[in-house]
């Protein structure tokens, strides 16, 4: 019988992040599908409040590492953690969210433990009585559906992927596994981040605000409207919460160091080249919806477009609802019923 671990850890306020409640709702839906039972492994500084929110889900145990030495991510410390983890549990599938923190080192533990790894699976069913991983490849372009006769096999799965289990908290008991945490030699010495106004990738934002070139396009009276255009956008990302995507075009344009849009970078491209980001909604603005663009869109649940060109790519199938419409008229007029 498969013996599955849900692999989680905690933020840094000690609480879990959204896709932690999606890996654990996918490992209880795994466990009922093989007819087994799941664990939960929790690392982190304190993990009373993390096992507290997922004590609910019916896992038959729930272990922590925890302690100082993994309140920070650290290579050294959090692969020794999930090595303990994941041994504790005599896991034979470990399944976990594939944060920054996790997919640093859950290769690295894999190797260590003897296994196979998928990261950034999509799905996982049973199908015929045995797990099966879904997966894309090629840039998003290719989705295949795998299974793996080795064990221990380590999935992580992208977040924004699956639905997340809605648990109300509950008290936990919690079994602590020793790790012998390595000698660190790496010190985090503090966060740095940009103020949240100029952080405009917002990866669990609930829309998807797209730009393309054509907010630098000459416009209808001859002349181009870059200023106002800055002004369009950041005003609807500050009263939306959206985050920000652009198309390749616009990101190059940023980049060749022409006075476009300052806030703009590569890491904003979404597409075949770019990121496919995941939210439920998604706004593509002055952007012709090309297919190495689109590619990006694949996870966007619901989308719509405002082009002036009623033959543009989005009109061939690519989107729910286009509006034949100059953006920056229609932005404005959203934004003042935003208020
Ligand atoms: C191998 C390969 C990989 C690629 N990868 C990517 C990728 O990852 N991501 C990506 O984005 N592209 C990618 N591309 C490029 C892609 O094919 C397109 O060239 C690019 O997406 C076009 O950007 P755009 O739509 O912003 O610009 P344009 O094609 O110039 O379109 C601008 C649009 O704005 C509209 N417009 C202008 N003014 C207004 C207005 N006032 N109101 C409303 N609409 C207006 C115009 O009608 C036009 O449709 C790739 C290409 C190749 C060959």
């Amino acid at each position: 019988m498969e013996k599955i671990l849900c692999l989680l850890h905690t933020e840094s306020d000690g609480s879990l992040h959204k896709s932690a409640f999606e890996a654990v709702g996918a490992a209880k839906d795994l466990a009922a599908g093989l007819s087994s039972q799941f664990a939960i492994g929790i690392v982190g500084e304190s993990v009373a409040n993390a096992a507290n929110a997922v004590a609910g889900a019916g896992a038959e145990k729930i272990y922590a590492a925890q302690g100082a030495d993994f309140a920070q991510p650290k290579y050294a410390t959090d692969a020794a953690a999930c090595e303990a983890l994941a041994k504790a549990a005599g896991a034979t599938i470990v399944l976990a969210p594939a944060t920054s923190r996790f997919s640093r080192v859950l290769a690295g533990v894999t190797a260590r433990l003897g296994g196979r790894i998928e990261t950034n699976a999509t799905a996982i069913a049973v199908t015929n009585g045995k797990p099966a991983v879904s997966r894309w490849y090629y840039r998003q372009r290719i989705e295949t559906t795998l299974s793996r006769p080795q064990r221990p096999w380590v999935i992580t799965l992208s977040p924004g992927s699956l639905p997340e289990l809605q648990l109300a908290p509950a008290s936990a008991s919690v079994e602590n596994v020793a790790v012998a945490a390595p000698a660190s030699r790496t010190q985090v010495t503090g966060i740095q981040s940009p103020p949240a106004d100029a952080q405009t990738i917002r990866p669990d934002a609930q829309l998807l605000f797209v730009a393309g070139a054509g907010w630098t396009k000459q416009q209808a009276d001859g002349a181009s409207h870059i200023d106002e255009a800055e002004k369009i956008i950041l005003q609807f990302l500050h009263q939306t919460g959206a985050s920000l995507g652009s198309s390749k075009s616009l990101a190059d344009m940023s980049g060749e160091g022409q006075k476009i849009l300052p806030f703009m970078s590569h890491l904003n491209q979404i597409g075949q080249t770019g990121a496919s980001p995941r939210h439920p909604k998604g706004l593509a603005t002055c952007c012709h919806g090309e297919e190495p663009h689109v590619v990006g869109w694949r996870f966007i649940s619901e989308r719509r477009a405002v082009n002036t060109n009623p033959g543009c790519g989005w009109a061939q199938g690519k989107t729910d609802v286009l509006y034949v419409a100059d953006a920056f008229e229609l932005m404005r007029k959203v934004e003042e019923m935003l208020g």
